[in-house]
């Protein structure tokens, strides 16, 4: 039999269901400010939990697991322009996050700050951690969004960076080892950072991505030395801050090939380096940075890295 009229399904007041043991014991947990996932009969956590393996159909296991606060994102989709019943009103990314000991990944907002377009170090990996609301009533919107894990440095974790650090130098002089000159791009100002240091000096994120820089450059500044230096190949003689083509930032070099009162700030350069068979890991495989035929960089161009 049918019928002509639109049915309109609407509770007064809201609709109110049993949620089961599962759900039930996830959200009661979620309004304590916690959160767990359900162990499945093959090892695997589910968050958020089911009561049935989705992949065999086989009743959970009835042990809890405490997994997050911070997670990672596996995948995600930008929105530029949210809508009145979206959680946020300003462009956000709906995110799948797994959290950290879980297996399966949780959809939730992912708020990365004031943006307009998504911005550079929003990508798959990221990690991120859960804002959890202080009027929580036991629902998935007791968490507030998840933001970006904060990754500057504060006292108790400088040791883990100086770590990090040292680990960075030790990928730049193998880059050096192999005569290639590698830096970092922060994932925050999308600036190369050579020698990289594993973290961004500006915005105190930790960097991991690779660029391989060309190995001419720029002389920023520079000063003339009298006093001999056995790297130097005669007194007087140049040291320098180079800014290679496409880094950030400058490194510290010696200026060859010229007379020493023909540096000049802007001069093109290029790294000069030991014959292979001589090569080490060491900053000594560049002997210097001569001048090349190339018109100065004018000092405007330069001068926000002196
Ligand atoms: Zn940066």
């Amino acid at each position: 039999m049918r019928s002509d009229v639109n049915h309109v399904l609407e509770f007064p007041g809201g609709y109110t269901r049993s949620v089961g043991p599962v759900i039930g014991r996830f959200l009661s947990e979620l309004r304590d400010g916690r959160l767990v996932g359900v162990r499945t009969a093959g090892g695997r956590v589910l968050v958020p939990p089911a009561e049935y393996d989705p992949d065999t159909g086989e009743d959970v296991t009835d042990e809890f697991v405490p997994v997050g606060p911070a997670g990672t994102v596996t995948t995600w989709s930008w929105v530029a322009d949210p809508r009145p019943t979206h959680p946020l009103d300003r462009p956000f990314a709906w995110a799948l996050i797994r959290l950290d000991g879980a297996d399966t990944a949780l959809l939730h907002v992912l708020d990365v700050g004031d943006h307009a377009e998504p911005p550079r170090f929003l990508k798959t990996g990221m990690r991120v951690r859960a804002k959890f609301r202080d009027d929580r009533v036991g629902g998935i919107r007791d968490i507030e969004c998840f933001r970006p894990e904060v990754t500057s440095i504060t006292d108790p974790s400088r040791l883990e960076y100086r770590l990090q650090g040292g680990r960075a130098l030790d990928r730049f002089l193998s880059g050096i080892a192999e005569g290639r000159i590698i830096g970092h791009r922060c994932d925050v100002c999308g600036q190369v950072i050579v020698p990289m240091k594993g973290l961004c000096p500006r915005d105190g994120v930790p960097t991991s991505e690779e660029v391989e820089l060309p190995h001419t450059g720029t002389v920023t500044t520079f000063a003339v030395n009298n006093l001999p230096d056995p790297r130097a190949p005669e007194v007087p003689f140049v040291s320098a801050y180079v800014l290679l083509d496409g880094a950030g930032l400058t490194m510290l070099a010696l200026v060859a090939g010229l007379p020493a009162d023909q540096v000049r700030m802007g001069m093109r350069v290029r790294a000069a380096w030991r014959p292979r068979e001589e090569w080490t890991k060491s900053m000594s495989n560049i002997k210097w940075f001569e001048p090349i035929d190339e018109p100065d960089v004018p000092f405007d161009e330069i001068k926000d890295y002196l």
